[in-house]
């Protein structure tokens, strides 16, 4: 063999050698990448099934929760009925004992049968408030809105919370015109509720011979009449705030002796909110708040229409 052909002959074995090693490598890679993909799919399976294991835990967990709240609703609402009557019969009572012109009571008698009177008023209200809460929870709570004037139910309201102010030496101050009439789309009582609810907490929080100042009031979003309470009250902490639309919740001070379950405010945003308006606040610790409601102007008025 010439020493050219030899060279050539060395050359094409040495290729040879290298296509062989290259092909058993790229055999190997096909092989490694055949086992990681089949891993992979079983991975994606085992995980599938994992999601669809969780997620029928989670609905199963959903359900139960879900009838777990209707069950506590309705128990709320049985339960509030059921202790509704009794206590009629005790406010009932108890007024036909205050009132009889026959058989008239001792002066000391008076006072305890008085204190049955209010604390069965009290009861009732809360007992009012359980169940406003379970039927909201229930999607039950039926509100009635129409075009109405807010000036007397701010003025009704003013009328039954005063005694309770001048109890504490508070002074009302009107910066609102008592004689205006702002038209408002909303359900009367029920406004008139969360109206007494941030009234009474206004006296209940605030200091002796304070202030509550009912600002004038104003349009917002060319939607909304804002309708603000200021008091000069206790305040609230910026860590607080958080809680203070929170059912059951009550912050601030807890050693204070001001009576409350946390639910009046809570029910209130959520009555303002089925009314298609809102009640939010600002306060400062030690120096008083301020809470307003936002409540639906009535249709077709705008800004300039309100006298
Ligand atoms: P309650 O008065 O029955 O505790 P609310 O739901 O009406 O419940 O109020 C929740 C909490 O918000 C109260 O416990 C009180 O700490 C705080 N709060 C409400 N109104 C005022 C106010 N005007 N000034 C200071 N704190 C207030």
């Amino acid at each position: 063999m010439s020493k050219e052909l030899e060279v050539l002959q060395r050359r094409f074995d040495r290729e040879r050698r290298a296509r062989k090693e290259a092909e058993s490598l790229l055999e190997k890679k096909s092989r490694d990448l055949f086992e990681s993909n089949q891993t992979l799919s079983n991975l994606a399976l085992s995980l599938e099934d994992s999601v669809n294991e969780r997620t029928s835990e989670l609905e199963r967990a959903v359900e139960r929760a879900l009838q777990a709240s209707k069950a506590k609703s309705e128990f709320l609402s049985n339960m509030s009925h059921e202790l509704r009557t009794p206590l009629n019969a005790i406010l009932g009572f108890s007024d036909i004992l205050l009132t009889d012109p026959v058989e008239i009571l001792s002066e000391e008698q008076k006072d305890s049968v008085q204190e049955i009177y209010s604390a069965g008023n009290h009861l009732l209200s809360l007992i009012n408030e359980v169940l406003d809460l379970a039927k909201i929870e229930a999607g039950k709570l039926e509100v009635d809105c129409k075009d109405i004037d807010i000036a007397p139910i701010v003025m009704e309201s003013i009328a039954l919370i005063k005694p309770l102010a001048q109890k504490e030496g508070i002074e009302f101050e009107l910066e609102c015109d008592p004689e205006a009439s702002f038209l408002v789309y909303s359900d009367a009582k029920r406004l008139k509720q969360v109206i007494l609810n941030i009234m009474s907490n206004a006296i209940k929080y605030n200091k002796k011979e304070g202030y509550i100042r009912l600002l004038k009031g104003e349009v917002v979003s060319d939607k909304f009449l804002r309708f603000i309470v200021e008091d000069s009250g206790v305040g609230i902490s910026e860590t607080d705030m958080s809680g203070v639309f929170e059912t059951f919740q009550r912050v601030g001070d807890k050693t204070s002796i001001v009576e409350g379950t946390g639910i009046g405010l809570p029910l209130s945003k959520k009555i303002m909110e089925q009314m298609g308006g809102d009640i939010d606040f600002s306060s400062e610790k030690g120096k008083g708040s301020k809470f307003w409601i936002d409540i639906p102007l009535a249709k077709g008025i705008k800004q300039g229409d309100l006298i």
